[in-house]
């Protein structure tokens, strides 16, 4: 089915906003166009919800989660942003095992499945996923799709 990117993360942020910390925000953006694209929302949408989730859990206080979309002639891609504890780079390559768990989590619950599964989605749908992270200054997941 036909999906509308900008109206499913505006519902994402408003659902996700909810459920936040004290303090946190997550600032929702979107640049370039306004399109419908060949996705399943369900997956889209458990696998955005996962990674915000994540967002909001290893992140403290008082912080800013950016979350924004891109449409352009390529095609789409979604990021979230957040300004939390990081990833150290030595559990970086481990990231989407199942069950697994960086070293500095502390005592902040999970299992240690929900990126394997977002991983999975995103990869039934097509896409591409990376990110970028740094320990105490945060990390930035990125998910795009290939116009078709
Ligand atoms: P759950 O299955 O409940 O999601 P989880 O959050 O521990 O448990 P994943 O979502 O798969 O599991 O994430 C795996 C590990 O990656 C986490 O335990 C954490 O160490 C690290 N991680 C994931 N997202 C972030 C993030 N935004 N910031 C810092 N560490 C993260
Ligand atoms: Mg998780």
């Amino acid at each position: 089915q036909y999906i509308n990117l900008v109206e499913l993360a505006e519902e994402i942020t408003e659902e996700m906003q909810l459920i936040c910390k004290k303090n946190q925000h997550i600032v929702y953006q979107h640049t370039g166009e306004i399109g419908h694209f060949s996705l399943d929302q369900n997956l889209l949408k458990n696998a955005l919800v996962n990674l915000i989730s994540n967002a909001i859990k290893y992140s403290g206080e008082d912080t800013l989660i950016e979350f924004t979309t891109c449409i352009d002639d390529d095609g789409c891609s979604i990021s979230v942003k957040d300004n939390g504890i990081g990833i150290p780079e030595e559990d970086q390559v481990h990231l989407f095992e199942p069950f697994f768990r960086a070293h500095n989590t502390g005592n902040i619950p999970g299992t240690g499945l929900g990126l394997n599964i977002v991983k999975r989605y995103i990869e039934l749908m097509e896409g591409k996923m990376e990110f970028v992270s740094e320990v105490h200054k945060g990390t930035s997941f990125k998910v795009s799709f290939d116009k078709i």
